[in-house]
């Protein structure tokens, strides 16, 4: 039985990982409601395997669906039945899966970084070196940043949030999280970065200063540590935690259909290998009750921020009714020039409202559960870009990303800093 042992490990070291030849990205155009329901009744048929990367909207509005090659004929024809136009966004999902493992490689063969001065924020990186990442910042900026590990993974990985503080008790604080989808990389990415800005701008940039001496920052940059390690290891297009699920084959919750806010509503699943499975209730997945228990504990939210992609949005309560959120306007406006703001380096578009109106009814969601404590300055943002990478977004693009979406975030710290007391 020993000698199996190393057998199995080469295994896993050559055919572990999962590919995605011949798998396509088609994007579907619904032109009537017709169109519309039968593109939402997919969702539910197994037999493609299809995996929505923008949900079903309304009419006019676009859906991309990765479709596996054994499905692919079937499902085109299926569409071509049905009178449903569609275009291939993505050709040949693997080879861009190939090429990101390219650089990843190349990049890794680099000596490690010894500081976050040389830390390399133009690739994509590991859990560990996140990890280290955060020991040297906080090492490297005693004064101003420390780690707070408010829970493990369900895989027992610490969930690190660095805290950034000039000092003072229970002061005012503004929430940000990255990387809850383990698959949405360009998140910690920017996560990371902005990690980096806070130390370097603290001090010189009179904006962010003034935020500091009031206000304290905390950021959670990898959400779903075993997810992302995950994606790193196994199949780069996973979404869920990593939890298994008693009775089911399939592994995982959707972390952000499990917050106790309208949990088990429209826009969520209860099938456990539904990418967006909510889970057998609200909370259930550590990832996302060591953020409840935190925010309930002690400290004195008064901004809530949470990193997704792909789509370049920015969006505001509610997502799990339609009822228009009471601070609607005032959160309205402010996205309004916070987009703006984004916009005005690079010329990203984005578009901002309602998680209801702007994508769809989704339940179960972090900003929503985070408004209905109290916490007014509850946004999404869905960083770039708007499908034509998707999830695989190239690392050249993180920088010049983590650059305007920072705009975006001062925009709002700031105005939180303003007008909450
Ligand atoms: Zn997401």
């Amino acid at each position: 039985m020993r000698g199996l042992l190393p057998f199995a490990v080469l295994f896993v070291a050559v055919f572990g990982k999962k590919t995605f030849e011949g798998h396509q990205v088609l994007r579907i155009v619904p032109k009537n409601d017709v169109q519309l329901h039968l593109i939402k009744d997919m969702e539910d048929m197994t037999e493609f395997e299809l995996d929505f990367w923008r949900e079903v909207r309304d009419v006019a509005t676009p859906v991309d669906i990765r479709v596996p090659l054994h499905s692919l004929q079937s499902f085109k024809v299926f569409l071509e039945t049905q009178d449903i136009e569609y275009s291939v966004t993505i050709e040949d999902l693997q080879m861009m899966l190939d090429e990101e493992q390219e650089e990843m490689e190349s990049a890794a063969r680099v000596a490690k970084p010894r500081n976050t001065d040389s830390y390399d924020y133009a690739n994509y990186h590991s859990i560990s070196d996140i990890y280290s990442f955060q020991d040297m910042l906080v090492a490297e900026n005693p004064n101003l940043v420390s780690k707070v590990v408010i829970g493990q993974s369900f895989e027992s990985r610490p969930l690190n949030v660095l805290k950034f503080s000039t000092g003072g008790t229970n002061r005012p604080a503004i929430w940000i999280d990255c990387g809850i989808h383990a698959r949405e990389w360009i998140t910690p990415a920017s996560g990371t970065w902005f990690a980096k800005k806070i130390a370097t701008d603290f001090g010189g940039d009179q904006a962010l200063t003034a935020i500091l001496n009031r206000m304290d920052i905390y950021l959670e940059i990898v959400t779903n540590p075993d997810g992302y390690q995950y994606t790193r290891d196994q199949d780069r297009l996973w979404r869920k935690t990593r939890k298994p699920n008693p009775g089911s084959p399939c592994v995982g919750v959707d972390p952000n259909r499990n917050w106790d806010a309208g949990f088990g509503g429209p826009g969520t699943s209860n099938n456990p290998c539904s990418q967006i499975y909510r889970g057998p209730r609200a909370n259930s997945e550590s990832e996302v009750k060591s953020i409840v228990d935190f925010v309930n504990s002690n400290v004195n939210f008064k901004a809530f921020i949470t990193v997704h992609a792909f789509s370049q949005l920015l969006l505001y309560p509610y997502g799990f009714k339609r009822t228009p959120a009471r601070d609607r306007r005032e959160l309205d406006a402010l996205a309004r020039r916070a987009t703006t703001d984004l916009t005005s380096l690079f010329g990203t578009r984005y578009r901002f409202g309602s998680i209801v109106t702007t994508i769809y009814q989704a339940s179960g969601g972090s900003i929503d559960w985070a408004y209905d404590q109290g916490i007014k300055y509850s946004y999404a943002f869905e960083l770039r870009d708007t499908g034509s990478s998707g999830f695989l977004l190239p690392a050249n693009q993180i920088i010049p990303t983590a650059q305007e979406t920072w705009l975006a975030l001062m925009a709002i710290m700031d105005h939180t800093n303003r007008n909450s007391y």
